[in-house]
């Protein structure tokens, strides 16, 4: 095992802040966030609150500060990455309200330039060119998935042919014979270069376009899960090696008034709120070593058992607007990262 510096995350839970910058055109203002330190700690300003209350400090593993490149975020992601070449199951996720930068971490702004790729994009790279290095000893293959959870039903994302089988519903099965693969019935694809990536990513994304008025709303609403499994042979003993990523483009987490909402917001939103507390609450029980983990109660946690918790790792990266209109949302975020922390 190359990479055993990680081995003793294995069943670790880290959590990584991100701070968004100002966008251009937007008046900065003053940030909420006041300070950050090299050791994972943050100040946060309230203007809402009062006297002593105003500040507040939150720790995490590391927190990153609104210059931070995609390569250096990449950078502290890679080890928990490379694991899955050594047959570990990963979880990545990407949390935080709408337009905190989600997707920006995960997928990036603009998959033309290698540059501003996210970490879907550097991770698969970076297992090509890896299991490359290890071609002598061990054949590995590598193949993804792309699902959907919008109110609490499972579609596939890889469905191409435009037939009635597009965007169809999925079952959840867990067992351990699946190692992670949790959604049997959807397409498995076979990658062996970023280009073939990127044309499926291509397909994945039209598809989440399907029946929603404007891509970036059905986003919102919605979590997206890409999964990458990687199978190994060793070329000397013959034993078969698997490991999956998961990397999990959360729905966004604000809070909808429940006043103004109604019909199909209502009931997604509801959806959302409660399959994130449902993450929140596994993710604190694996924590806390807890006996009982609640897998149960969303499909998301259904989706991920066998790649959360046991030997699985799991990054949280907890993404924070700093503009003082979205204290609140960023306050309950940061509560939520630091309830699984
Ligand atoms: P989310 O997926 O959480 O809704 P996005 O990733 O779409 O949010 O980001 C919202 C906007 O902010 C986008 O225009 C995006 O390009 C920009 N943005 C997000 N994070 C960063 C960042 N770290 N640096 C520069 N721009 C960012
Ligand atoms: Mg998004």
């Amino acid at each position: 095992v190359l990479y055993n510096q990680v081995q003793d995350l294995k069943g670790a839970i880290r959590v990584y802040c991100r701070v968004r910058p100002f966008l251009p055109g937007k008046t900065s203002g003053e940030s909420t966030v006041d300070y950050i330190g090299e050791n994972g700690d943050m100040m946060i300003v309230n203007p809402l609150k009062q006297g002593k209350d105003v500040r507040r400090i939150f720790s995490f593993n590391k927190v990153f500060e609104t210059s931070v490149t995609q390569e250096q975020i990449y950078a502290d992601t890679q080890p928990l990455v490379r694991s899955v070449l050594d047959g570990f199951n990963v979880c990545i996720f990407a949390y935080g309200q709408t337009g905190s930068g989600k997707t920006y971490t995960m997928s990036g702004p603009d998959l033309t330039t290698e540059e501003s790729w996210g970490v879907n994009y550097r991770a698969l790279r970076d297992l090509f060119h890896i299991s490359k290095q290890r071609a002598d000893a061990i054949k590995y293959e590598v193949f993804i998935q792309m699902i959907e959870i919008y109110n609490e039903q499972v579609r596939d994302l890889l469905v191409s042919d435009g037939s009635s089988r597009r965007y169809p519903s999925c079952n959840i099965r867990n067992n351990s014979q699946l190692n992670g693969l949790n959604v049997p019935d959807a397409f498995l694809v076979p990658v062996t270069c970023t280009q073939d990536v990127l044309d499926l990513m291509k397909i994945g994304q039209r598809n989440r376009a399907v029946g929603a008025t404007a891509l970036n709303e059905r986003s919102s609403r919605s979590h997206s899960v890409l999964t990458i499994h990687v199978r190994g042979r060793e070329l000397v003993s013959s034993s078969i090696l698997r490991g999956c990523l998961h990397l999990v483009d959360l729905a966004g987490s604000e809070r909808v008034d429940k006043s103004e909402a109604v019909g199909e917001r209502l009931k997604e939103a509801q959806h959302i709120n409660r399959s994130l507390s449902a993450l929140g609450d596994v993710i604190s029980a694996l924590a806390q070593k807890s006996p009982h983990i609640p897998y149960r109660n969303s499909k998301l946690t259904q989706v991920l058992q066998d790649s959360l918790g046991g030997h699985a790792k799991t990054l949280m990266f907890v993404h924070i607007n700093p503009e003082v209109n979205a204290i609140g949302e960023t306050i309950s975020t940061l509560k939520f990262a630091e309830r699984v922390a």
